[in-house]
């Protein structure tokens, strides 16, 4: 199965692809997690991606197609794989079109998980990640038992740099105008699934299950 996850920041792309990747056993390619490692890493990727990161636009499509085609390269990604985070503009989906032409491994769909965009700014100023395991919580929806600790285990949680107010706002108006045009792109190939995502965790992964049946 090859899947582009879409939906806004925030929409809980990153939640649904972890039970797929546990249910199906291919891997999640988030460019998010790769550029965040890249950064951490103190690469020479990591640095030119770190300013845009920062200010919450979206790094330049050639550091971020380099890494892609990199990644689905590798033995893993034969069985199929859920891109999360990408492609977020026309240009990133045309050239992830040619890379998977050329592979001989087309995508089977584009699974839209649809919020409000007013919903989405409390989920992300609330939105705290497990340091050791990467486990998602939120503070107003989903509180860990004990405060700023992961239930799973017991690292500590932290808050992502770009889930700030200010840098949120910029994500948010950059996934307007640069990512919502994929709507009418996979619409026009026939991939398209919107999901409604407001909703508990489970429910709204079995929609994408019944989804991803479908396609
Ligand atoms: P995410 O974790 O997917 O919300 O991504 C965090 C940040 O990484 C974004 O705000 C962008 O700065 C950058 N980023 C992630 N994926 C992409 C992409 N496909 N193209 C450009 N920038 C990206």
């Amino acid at each position: 199965m090859r899947v582009v996850l879409l939906g806004a920041p925030g929409a809980g792309k990153g939640t649904q692809a972890k039970k797929l990747i546990e249910e199906f056993g291919i891997p999640q390619i988030s460019t998010g997690d790769l550029l965040r490692a890249a950064v951490a890493s103190k690469s020479d990727l990591g640095v030119q991606a770190k300013s845009f990161m920062d200010r919450g636009e979206l790094v330049p499509d050639s550091v971020v197609l380099g890494m892609v085609q990199q990644r689905l390269g590798q033995p893993d990604c034969q069985k199929g794989f859920i891109l999360d985070g990408f492609p977020r503009n026309t240009s990133q989906a045309e050239a992830l079109d040619n890379m998977l032409s050329s592979m001989n491994m087309p995508l089977n769909a584009a699974v839209d998980i649809d919020v409000p965009l007013d919903d989405l700014m409390k989920r992300l100023t609330g939105r705290r990640t497990c340091s050791s395991c990467g486990q998602m919580y939120n503070i107003y929806f989903n509180k860990p038992k004990s405060e700023g600790v992961c239930d799973k285990c017991g690292g500590s949680l932290f808050q992502r740099d770009d889930d700030k107010e200010d840098t949120i706002k910029k994500r948010l108006d950059v996934y307007t105008s640069q990512t919502a045009p994929l709507i009418g792109y996979y619409k026009n190939k026939g991939l398209y699934k919107c999901i409604n995502g407001n909703g508990s965790i489970d429910e709204i992964y079995s929609s994408i299950c019944s989804a991803l049946k479908a396609a």
